[in-house]
């Protein structure tokens, strides 16, 4: 049986949420609206979350760029891509924007600002 205590991140108000499963059945409360339990639901079965990453560059004088997900991504991969991409050296010049890693989960990490050579 699952059961956790949170506050709901979905908006300022910041409810303190308790999600349950019992029976095989998720029951939420401390919600004040739908998207609250949406959010606790989610928490306790798959919890996601935006990520930052440095990653090594080379043919530039910076040595790192960081590096986000471009949606939420399962908190259980974070550290799996972490590992991944600490291998990873990419190339100057790179742009905001950039999508530099696309992983078979399909989690996608891009460029959070401008890298130019040397
Ligand atoms: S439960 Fe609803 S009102 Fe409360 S913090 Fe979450 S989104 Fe906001």
């Amino acid at each position: 049986m699952k059961k956790m205590e949170f506050t709901c991140i979905v908006c300022p108000r910041g409810c303190q949420l308790n999600a349950e499963e019992i029976d095989g059945a998720i029951q939420v409360s401390g919600n004040s609206c739908a998207r609250g339990k949406e959010y606790g639901v989610s928490e306790l079965l798959n919890p996601v979350r935006n990520a930052t990453f440095n990653m090594r560059i080379e043919g530039s004088s910076k040595k790192i760029v960081a590096v986000k997900t471009t949606q939420p991504m399962p908190v259980s991969s974070i550290l799996e891509i972490a590992k991944k991409i600490k291998r990873v050296k990419l190339k100057a010049p790179l742009k905001e924007g950039d999508i530099v890693c696309e992983d078979t989960l399909g989690i996608r990490l891009m460029v959070t600002s401008d890298i130019s050579i040397g």
